[in-house]
């Protein structure tokens, strides 16, 4: 068998395990500590726009926590992108709300600007007011931000930026993550960068993050004794995991060259197939991280075809998210749509995009898959 090629594995640069050893040595083994600091500090001067950061156990912890700050609660609304990772919608079922599933348009494959105005005023008409608006930039692309955030303007309701898979993408030289009145970051195992486990919440509003802080941390009261006049959560994220966030910073811009070269890669290879298409950038103040490299597939050889016959070689791929209004779970929720995310869901993959695939790995996928095409001439 030949060995693994994975869809996106973690890539460790130089300075992860010394921040490690060192937070040993300094016996700061705890959810709090000065790479928990340091981390904040990074995020925060990286990202720029006077943004103030809290790292957190997850990405979606950091969004039950956007969530609970502008106060979202039972029986509330929450708009969502339906073309996501589940997590952007679990938060808002944790609050006992309910999410209204809005569809992708074809440029980014993000929230459509138009369904997302359909959808909060009939939400309106219907009599409750959307509580906020969680839009997702899908494999790091950037979601349509000027028209989004003059929808949602126009309505004044906060937006939720959940730009986990999008860490490095920028919009109008704006890094993502910074356009919200809150943001979440991932640095689960996959993301483009890792703490093996952990996220962040960032906003311009310091008080906010103070307060995210002191939710995450089981709302501690100030006092000698445990005192709590507030429902708290164990959010924090470990000193540990912190230094392990801290190298990655070091690595970043390196890890997003790396990915969007992967990408570059791909569609030089695969120029000659016209069945495999690739989306480009909609504009040039579009700037993806290019977290996956992903493809859609028309034709008669099929995306599970492809997906099928790579894993025979021991490649991983995946198909694009399932869109939340498809899911068994989600069933009940309101959805506004065109049929976009479905079609992009029947004919999407996300091909191996690990910052760390050697050339000869890219290779072997590109070999594979043109065998494929070859074999289906025949
Ligand atoms: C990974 C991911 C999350 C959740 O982040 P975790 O750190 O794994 O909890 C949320 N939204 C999207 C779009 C993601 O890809």
């Amino acid at each position: 068998m030949n060995e693994k090629i994975w869809l996106s594995s973690p890539h460790m640069g130089e300075s992860e395990f010394k921040n490690v050893k060192e937070a040993f040595e300094t016996n700061w083994i705890a959810p709090l500590g000065p790479h928990v600091d340091g981390f904040e500090r990074d995020l925060a001067t990286y990202l720029g726009e006077g943004m103030h950061v809290a790292a957190l156990s997850s990405g979606t912890a950091a969004l039950h926590l956007a969530l609970i700050i502008l106060g979202v609660q039972a029986g509330d609304e929450v708009i969502c992108q339906s073309m996501t990772f589940s997590a952007s919608a679990n938060p808002i079922a944790y609050q006992g709300a309910t999410p209204v599933f809005v569809d992708s348009e074809e440029e980014t494959w993000n929230m459509s600007p138009e369904l997302l105005e359909v959808a909060i005023q009939d939400r309106i008409a219907k009599g409750k007011k959307p509580k906020a608006i969680i839009v997702v930039h899908l494999y790091g692309m950037p979601a349509q931000m000027d028209r989004i955030m003059a929808v949602a303007d126009k309505y004044e309701i906060p937006v939720v930026e959940d730009a986990a898979e999008a860490l490095g993408s920028s919009y109008k030289g704006q890094k993502l993550g910074t356009f919200g009145v809150l943001s979440i970051l991932s640095f689960n195992g996959n993301k483009i960068i890792t703490t093996s486990g952990g996220g962040a919440l960032v906003s311009k509003n310091e008080e906010w993050i103070r307060k995210s802080r002191f939710l995450a941390t089981q709302a501690r009261d100030a006092a000698p004794h445990y005192q709590h006049s507030h429902i708290g959560y164990n959010y924090r994220m470990s000193n540990v995991c912190a230094g392990i966030g801290r190298g990655q910073m070091e690595v970043l811009d390196q890890r997003v060259e790396k990915r969007r070269s992967n990408y570059t890669f791909y569609k030089e290879a695969f120029a000659d197939i016209d069945a495999i298409k690739f989306v480009e950038e909609p504009g040039a103040y579009f700037y993806s991280n290019r977290w996956l490299s992903t493809v859609l597939v028309e034709g008669d050889v099929t995306r599970e075809d492809i997906r099928l016959h790579l894993e025979k070689d021991n490649i991983e791929t995946r198909p694009l998210w399932k869109p939340m209004h498809l899911q068994p779970v989600f069933a009940e929720a309101p959805f506004y749509g065109d049929g976009t995310s479905e079609r992009l869901f029947e004919q999407g993959l996300c091909l191996p995009s690990g910052s760390n695939l050697a050339d000869a790995d890219l290779d072997r996928v590109v070999a594979q898959l043109k065998q494929l095409y070859q074999e289906a001439k025949v």
